[in-house]
């Protein structure tokens, strides 16, 4: 799958984008990347365009140049935290840097099939487990808000103009490259003082932690095989709680340090996800890192950088 297309990759230098890459070059896709570089970094890719997506100008030059066939659109601010401080930037480049992106292709009558990277934050602080794509969308943040507003854009975009579009609903991916969240916030700490780990909140919030070979994975299926139109959720379809993913950290590392819960969570941030996987199952994904696994990688990483 993939060989010898003309790929683009928006938000290639970011974190997944850029494991995305490396996979898709391992395929021997043509892979192109676009990136304003205001959170991912230079050496996380070879070659990019760089520039913002909310640039029409911008876009029509990469795009014409490139023609891609398919283009995996992860371009975005990724932080819920951001987008509570800033929700017009969010929402400018999540929401309107989307239909900039879809009008300039109908512009330009470009046909590339594109796979929207969406949040399970469209569901916000669902009442029925587990999450299926069927489940009420809810968001409880503007980053919430605007990744449905996306979602929106494309499924119009699909309605109105045929275009090909699919989305898939990313849950807490985590891997090396991944210079923020819980799991670099704790390794952090644990390195400063080994003795203790303060973790916001009771600890009792459940995520369902995927590692994030297995979400490009997930992205590339639903490229592959996916039905236009429709979204799927990729996740593992385990949830483990904050409290168990520390725990787990701590049997890793070898360490017996003291839990401290804050108590407090922050605004925007859900209690409990647990999420049915079942329909990108049945179009062949299958995850293949243990939470164990996923965070050995993920520590031998920080220990490299
Ligand atoms: P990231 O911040 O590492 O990647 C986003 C990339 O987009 C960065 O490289 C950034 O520089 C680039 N970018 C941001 N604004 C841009 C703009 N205006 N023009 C061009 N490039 C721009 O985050 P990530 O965790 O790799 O997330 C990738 C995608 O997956 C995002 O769309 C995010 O919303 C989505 N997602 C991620 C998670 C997760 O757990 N990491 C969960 C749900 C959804």
């Amino acid at each position: 799958m993939y060989k010898g297309e003309s790929i683009l990759v928006t938000g290639g230098a970011g974190f997944i984008g850029s494991h995305l890459v490396e996979k898709l070059q391992t395929l021997q896709a043509n892979v192109s990347v676009i990136d304003d570089l205001s959170s991912g970094k230079r050496e996380n890719v070879k070659e990019l365009y760089e520039g913002d997506i909310r640039s029409p100008d911008f876009l029509s030059s990469v795009l014409k140049k490139v023609k891609p066939k398919y283009i995996f659109h992860l371009a975005a601010n990724a932080s819920v935290p951001l987008s509570v401080k800033d929700p017009i930037y969010d929402f400018s480049v999540n929401s309107a840097g989307t239909l900039t992106l879809l009008e300039t292709l109908r512009k330009h009558h470009i046909q590339a099939k594109v796979i929207l990277a969406s949040s399970g934050a469209v569901y916000g602080e669902p009442k029925e487990f587990p999450i299926t794509e069927k489940s009420t969308i809810e968001p409880i943040s503007p980053y919430g808000m605007s990744k449905f507003c996306a979602e929106e854009i494309v499924s119009l975009y699909s309605r109105m103009f045929g275009m090909e579009v699919l989305i898939g609903r990313i849950f807490n991916s985590y891997g090396p490259r991944m210079p923020r969240f819980v799991i670099f916030d704790f390794l952090n700490k644990l390195k400063s003082d080994p003795t203790k780990l303060e973790i916001l909140g009771n600890g009792k919030q459940e995520r369902d932690f995927t590692f994030v070979t297995d979400t490009v994975q997930g992205l590339l299926q639903i490229g592959h095989s996916g039905v236009v139109g429709n979204a799927y959720n990729i996740a593992t379809g385990v949830s483990y709680t904050v409290e168990e993913l520390a725990r787990t950290l701590l049997k890793i590392l070898n360490l017996n340090s003291t839990l401290n819960f804050t108590g407090e969570s922050w605004l925007g941030d859900a209690q409990v996800w647990r999420v049915s996987i079942n329909k990108l199952s049945e179009l062949g994904y299958k995850p293949n890192k243990s939470l164990e696994q996923g965070l050995e990688e993920t520590v031998k990483w920080f220990n490299s950088i």
